[in-house]
């Protein structure tokens, strides 16, 4: 609903052992309104197809739970612009089972990392990417919610979407036939380089990714503070305020316009002890009581 403050949509990646439904009952317990999880096992790459039970108890969890976004992330051996014929197709199929777990779960959004130039080819990469994506179009009809999300990356390694000119080349060839956005992750873009430090640092971020993706295209976010410096290219979590990038950044993420409304999800270390504390500090940043 345009203009009706929902209030803060404010979570993190929840453990979904035991069964999809746990990651909610998690969620409910930190005071969660958004949650990120795996679908299914994160390092494996057989992905279990979710049954009718395991939806039924999903459904049951999550009209108790108060979460209003859920947000799936994808498996970490999938590489979407491998070069590797092989990789290539076991990555696609495992992304297409991953697309319809979401869809049995009636999921928000899938967020998935762009992938990895493992022939030190980031041009070749990005079109294998975007081959990949518009692969997937059949799977998208008119009447299913789910939106797949782009991650930033840190640009570790050969990874690709570290700069938004690479975000902005996989969303320009193929948002018009997947639904496809984009999710910050704050740690990854200090890491590749984008300074998020201070109001006025976040305001040049932002109007740089405006102006060559478009912030209409952005969709959710990780709030993670950083254990590496600016432009380090080390993708190294830390927890808000304990890092590289400091509160500060998150208080303004919290308070933006043009952010405030977004999903956001801590993946932050420290789950038991920390996360609960900081849920509870996004959502005092947004109501202006710190
Ligand atoms: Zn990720
Ligand atoms: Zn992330």
């Amino acid at each position: 609903m345009k203009g009706h403050d929902q209030g803060p949509l404010v979570g993190c990646h929840n453990s979904a052992q035991g069964g999809v439904h746990n990651a909610l009952i998690e969620a409910k317990s930190l005071g969660a309104t958004a949650s990120q999880l795996f679908t299914s096992n994160q390092k494996q790459w057989r992905g279990k197809k979710i049954s009718r039970e395991e939806v039924a108890k999903w459904e049951e969890a999550k009209a108790d739970s108060g979460v209003q976004v859920v947000i799936s992330h994808d498996g970490y051996l999938i590489n979407l612009g491998s070069h590797v014929d092989e990789l290539l197709e076991k990555s696609r199929k495992a992304f297409i089972e991953e697309i319809e777990r979401c869809q049995a779960l009636d999921l928000d959004f899938l967020n998935f990392h762009p992938g990895t130039a493992t022939d030190k080819n980031p041009e070749r990469c990005l079109d294998t990417i975007v081959d990949s994506l518009l692969s997937f179009a059949p799977l998208f009809d008119k009447n299913q919610k789910l939106k797949l999300v782009l991650e930033t990356t840190a640009g570790q390694g050969n990874t690709v979407g570290h700069t938004f000119e690479h975000l902005a080349y996989i969303l320009q060839n193929c948002h018009h036939k997947v639904p496809i956005g984009i999710c910050i992750d704050t740690c990854h873009i200090f890491a590749a380089g984008y300074d998020i430090r201070t109001p006025h640092a976040w305001d040049k971020t932002l109007k740089e990714f405006d102006e060559i993706v478009g912030l209409k295209h952005l969709d959710c976010m990780h709030l993670n503070d950083s254990l590496k410096g600016l432009a380090s290219r080390v993708d190294r979590h830390s927890c808000l305020g304990y890092g590289e990038i400091g509160i500060e950044a998150f208080k303004f993420v919290m308070q933006d316009k043009r952010l405030k409304h977004l999903p956001k999800c801590l993946e932050t270390p420290e789950k038991e002890a920390r996360w609960e504390d900081e849920i509870q500090i996004l959502k005092d940043f947004y109501y202006h009581k710190h």
